[in-house]
Order: structure tokens, then sequence, then C-alpha cells
């Protein structure tokens, strides 16, 4: 048995320890957005409603991607995705520039040839994650494809703005690695 097989032969600890995981994560980005006593906040508030959606099972990945947007959104950086941020165009499909701010149009992306490609699924929750009350948030199925490319998108909004190092976001990953 190599680690990875062990540990998922634990599915009960591995359950816990992915919703720890989580809710360190949750609880980091927390600690680097919030100032000093602001615990009665909208974005405490929705910190709460995260670490009460992962008790309530909730997709804990889609929930993370939401308190991420949050985050984005407290330190200034929230993507606009509803047209190109280049020329206004509306029409997709779109791709995600991090550093451009959000969406560019096919006619902009070479604004930024690392502009991600994002799928029309994925950009869709994007946008519904930058509008979504966390306290809100119901069961919602989403597929795994379209996971990845929201882990991605997100991952690379948060590594442009944010740029600071999670211990927390490692150990997630760590878990991940031993996920497949
Ligand atoms: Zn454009």
């Amino acid at each position: 048995m190599n680690h990875g097989e062990i540990i998922e032969s634990h599915h009960r600890l591995r359950e816990q320890l992915d919703l720890a995981a989580y809710a360190s994560y949750a609880a980091e980005l927390t600690d680097k957005a919030l100032q000093e006593d602001e615990s009665g906040s909208f974005l405490f508030e929705q910190f709460h409603a995260s670490l009460t959606g992962l008790e309530e099972g909730k997709d804990a990945q889609i929930i993370s991607h939401l308190y991420e947007m949050r985050i984005l959104e407290a330190a200034g950086y929230a993507p606009e995705l509803d047209f190109c941020v280049n020329c206004g165009n509306e029409q997709g499909p779109m791709r995600l520039s991090p550093y451009a701010g959000g969406a560019l149009c096919p006619r902009c992306t070479g604004q930024d040839p690392h502009a991600i490609k994002v799928g029309e699924g994925a950009f869709k929750l994007l946008r519904l994650f930058r509008r979504m009350d966390l306290r809100r948030l119901g069961a919602i199925q989403v597929k795994p494809e379209t996971k990845q490319e929201l882990k991605k998108a997100m991952r690379a909004l948060m590594d442009a703005h944010l740029g600071i190092p999670l211990k927390s976001r490692s150990f997630l990953d760590q878990l991940d690695k031993y996920n497949i």
C-alpha cells in the first residue's frame, strides 16, 4: 500500500481532514484580509457561513471559491466578468485575465497572452460566485471538469492579487494529491 491508498482506506478520517483543511484555509484567508475588530463585518459573516456550509456537508470546494471571491472583493481585486475589461464587449467566448482584471473578449485576448481559457459552464459559475451571498448557497452539482477549471481560475486570481503563500493551501494540495 502506498500513502494514498492508506489514507483512502480511512474514509471518515479523510473526510474530517478535508473539512478541517478547508476550514483552516478559510480561517487563514480571513486572518490575512480582515483588519482588526471587524468581527461584525460582512466578510466575517461570510466566513461564518463558510464554516456552517462545511459542517452541513455542502460542496467544500465551491464554498472555498465563493469565499475566495469575497476575499478578492474585500481586497479591492474583484474581477470584472460580465464584459471585456478592455473594450466592454459582452460577446464571448471570454478568457480570464487576472492581471487585466477580469474577462477578455476574443478581440482583446492579445492584451494578455497568459489569459486563461475557461469553459462557458465554469465562467457562468464564476459570475455567480461574484454575486452570491454564501449564506444562500444551496446544494450544487458541478461536473469534475468544471471544478478543475474553477480551481485553476480562482487560483490564478488569488495568486495574481494576493500572492501570499498560504500554509493551509499547501495542506489542501497535499490532500488533493491523495484523492485520486
Ligand atoms: Zn474586448
